[in-house]
């Protein structure tokens, strides 16, 4: 028999004659609750992955910012429960791999969060927690921002790989867990990775580090490991098992980090002056445009032409 149970219902209203924990119907009332995005709303910032989509529009994000600094809700928090949950195993990857897998290596850098008192240390894993002695530790991705071009964003994996006066040189790693028919088909780095990497190199650089390269790191959801030998391909990437590693030179791209920080200084200038940013979106031509009809921003978007100062109008 298949009993179907509505999401966002608390198990116990939605069915009254069975007793005891379930998992299933225990997890149909988490997604449809706030507390699982708590991490996800939205602060003000740009951040890499949005800017990287090819949906991203300058005064989607311009409206978002004067929303959140009126105090008012966004709308970008708002995603649908099987995102959530993408999102979430998404997470879990990240975690067991940091948390299992980097952290046996004495040069992984970040944040360690005391599972005793929470005291957070910044660097190379402590012996031991300086407040309470605690020789745990849990791993907390770096969260950066750059006031200059408003971007922010946590950044997966660090590792030290030297110091210049006074400057902390690192390594960075970026995780991305796919599919396999998306594994097998990778030949390269994804485009849109690649510009969420040089905004975390910008991140890393506006908060005073030297980057040396950072590594986009593939991994395979849905395959086992098969073997444990490391190829390197002709291509450009090394791969063990579900495994693929792209390496991005920073010297290689400076003229295309160059170029997206332009884009986001000049937004970042028309927030800080609540000027609406001019130009509408290719597929914008209109409020009835396939685009504009999905932009949660397109009623103030079409009051304004651009230039103007917002909430003048
Ligand atoms: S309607 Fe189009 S141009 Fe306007 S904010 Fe939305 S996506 Fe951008
Ligand atoms: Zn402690």
């Amino acid at each position: 028999m298949t009993i179907s149970i509505a999401l966002n219902k608390k198990p116990q209203e939605s069915v009254a004659s069975v007793s005891g924990f379930s998992p299933v119907e225990s997890l149909s009332y988490l997604w449809g609750s706030e507390t699982i995005q708590e991490d996800r709303k939205f602060d003000g910032y740009t951040h890499p992955s949005a800017y990287s989509s090819k949906e991203w529009c300058a005064r989607n994000d311009f409206f978002d910012v004067m929303r959140f600094r009126a105090g008012e809700d966004s709308y970008s928090t708002a995603s649908p429960a099987h995102m959530k949950i993408t999102f979430e195993i998404g997470n879990a990857m990240h975690h067991w791999i940091q948390n299992k897998w980097f952290t046996r290596f004495p040069n992984f850098f970040g944040k360690w969060e005391c599972p005793n008192c929470h005291l957070v240390e910044t660097g190379l894993k402590p012996s031991k927690c300086s407040s309470c002695g605690c020789k745990s530790f849990s791993y907390k991705e770096m969260y950066l921002t750059d006031s200059k071009t408003l971007t922010a964003g946590s950044i997966d994996a660090l590792f030290k790989v030297g110091d210049s006066d006074g400057s902390v040189i690192l390594d960075g790693v970026d995780i991305k867990t796919i599919s396999k028919t998306e594994f097998d088909k990778l030949k390269k780095p994804n485009q849109a990775h690649v510009i969420q990497l040089l905004l975390y190199i910008n991140l890393l650089r506006s908060a005073g580090y030297l980057v040396n390269s950072f590594k986009l790191l593939y991994v395979c959801k849905e395959q086992v490991f098969t073997n444990y030998t490391v190829y390197k391909s002709e291509d450009g990437y090394t791969e063990m098992g579900a495994l693929r590693e792209f390496e991005i030179m920073t010297g290689d791209y400076e003229h295309s980090l160059a170029a997206h920080l332009m884009i986001l200084e000049s937004l970042a200038k028309n927030i800080e002056a609540k000027v609406v940013p001019s130009a509408r979106c290719a597929g914008c031509a209109s409020l009835s445009s396939k685009k504009a009809r999905s932009c949660q921003n397109s009623g103030d978007c079409f009051v304004y032409e651009g230039g103007e100062i917002y909430g003048t109008t």
